[in-house]
């Protein structure tokens, strides 16, 4: 294992591109015998990481050597969609020179990107309840992520990211900005939103948040999708819990469809969705297996409302249990570790294309052709925290000249967290508790 390629990584302040953004030094610092790369981008309509794979095959499995090497790992391996048909080949082609490397089909079903279902897929290993893939020795690491690994390698900070902007735009499109863009900024790349009134999810439909448009992109945001208002899946993110528990108390009629297609439930992880809804609505314990701490073994991917014909919220009233049990200083306590997936597992995989259709989205399920020519822009406010862990802390001060590139805030001593650059060459007119403000 080389320091230097951790130094490397955390100087360059990689975090994951996608999701919580848990900084890639830490995850880097392991063993494993297989490493990952997740080109699943399971969430409908982004665009990112199978465009990334086409345009940048040989990039990608340069980094995965070198992280594949890093870790001390057997093999790694690509894992993206069958239908990514360009990135696929890209890939096969790519391949001859890196004998360690392989590629490795998913099927076009929901959350094939989920860590552990990905890990299960190309391995056939079960990560335990509320464990990390590490815990069978395999290390997971995005598409991005991995290409931002290499570039650290070369001296290369993150200063930029790739997003996919979608739904109601005029022209969707996958950009590179700068960090510390505005969302507005970023969609009027896309020719703006094609509707008065609307709202912005940033991530995907079904694990993202609503974001205000005066909000940064950061490094870990990877799509922008402007939904209009009313639409249902601004219905489902608004509800608030206490009418979804209701809901739960009168409507749910125990049928159990959410945990048949429950990713987690079906590797053998102890979540039922179905019971916690008695949990939940009833403070049932009638089965002494589900108590408010299976909620820890729900990873919030959303499935069981698509799932449920009385379109019921499970994972909201899991994610609530969650913060009662975290409020109030417990932690997940359950770390059984399965012999085998459930049975059928393979037969009740969710297909994405009938969960577009559910979402209300099948009319913006478009292309979002790549554009790598990166936009100027006169001034970005990059947040101290873009990712796990603590804020960053600044390293300039206002009225300082900085060049793209430039370390402008470090991780706190002994803290979790990921260093900023500046992403634009300007003067620091601004910093709060929050974020640096740099004009051109
Ligand atoms: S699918 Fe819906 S109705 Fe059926 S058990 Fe789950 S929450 Fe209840
Ligand atoms: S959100 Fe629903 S389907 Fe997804 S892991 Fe949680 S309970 Fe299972």
């Amino acid at each position: 294992m080389s320091e230097n390629l951790i130094a490397q990584v955390q100087s360059a302040g990689v975090v994951g591109a996608g999701g919580a953004g848990f900084p890639t030094h830490v995850k880097l610092n392991a063993k494993a015998d297989t490493v990952i790369i997740n080109g699943a981008e399971c969430e409908p309509l982004l665009r990112v990481d199978q465009q990334l794979m086409d345009r940048q095959a040989e990039k990608l499995l340069t980094a995965l050597d070198l992280i594949v090497d890093h870790v001390g790992a057997e093999k790694g391996v690509v894992a993206l969609k069958e239908h990514y048909h360009a990135a696929a080949e890209s890939l096969k082609k790519a391949l001859p020179a890196h004998p360690k490397l392989s590629v490795h089909l998913l099927g076009a079903f929901y959350p094939a990107g989920d860590e552990q279902v990905i890990v299960y897929e190309v391995t056939g290993r079960i990560v335990p309840e509320g464990g990390i893939p590490l815990a069978v020795g395999v290390v997971v690491t995005n598409v991005e992520t991995a290409l931002n690994v290499l570039d650290a390698s070369q001296g290369k900070p993150v200063v930029e990211k790739y997003v996919t902007l979608t739904g109601a735009v005029r022209t969707p499109k996958t950009v590179k900005v700068p960090l510390g863009i505005t969302v507005a900024e970023a969609l009027a790349l896309a020719g703006g939103p094609t509707v008065p009134d609307y709202k912005v999810v940033n991530g995907g439909p079904m694990m993202g948040k609503i974001v205000g448009v005066d909000s940064a992109v950061t490094k870990t945001t990877k799509g922008l999708i402007v939904v209009p208002a009313g639409h249902p899946l601004l219905v489902s993110l608004e509800r608030p819990v206490t009418d979804s528990t209701r809901r739960a108390a009168t409507a749910c009629m125990q049928c159990s469809l959410c945990s048949e297609v429950c990713p987690r439930h079906m590797l053998g992880h102890r979540i039922e969705p179905h019971k916690l809804m008695r949990v939940a609505a009833y403070g049932s314990l009638c089965d002494p297996e589900q108590t408010p701490m299976n909620a820890y073994l729900c990873v919030g991917c959303r499935l069981c409302e698509y799932a449920c014909v009385m379109g019921l919220q499970p994972w909201k009233l899991n994610n609530n249990m969650k913060n009662i049990l975290a409020g109030k200083g417990i932690r997940n306590s359950l770390n059984n570790k399965p012999e085998h997936a459930a049975p059928f597992r393979d037969y009740k995989r969710y297909p994405v294309h009938k969960l577009i259709h559910q979402l209300g989205l099948a009319a913006y399920d478009v292309d979002a052709p790549m554009d790598e020519t990166v936009p100027a822009f006169r001034s970005v406010t990059l947040p101290l925290r873009q990712g796990a862990g603590a804020p960053s802390e600044p390293v300039v001060s206002v009225g300082a000249a900085v060049s793209k590139g430039d370390l402008i805030a470090k991780i706190p001593e002994g803290k979790l967290g990921s260093s900023i650059h500046a992403s634009i060459t300007g003067t620091v007119t601004a910093i709060d508790g929050d974020s640096i403000v740099i004009q051109a």
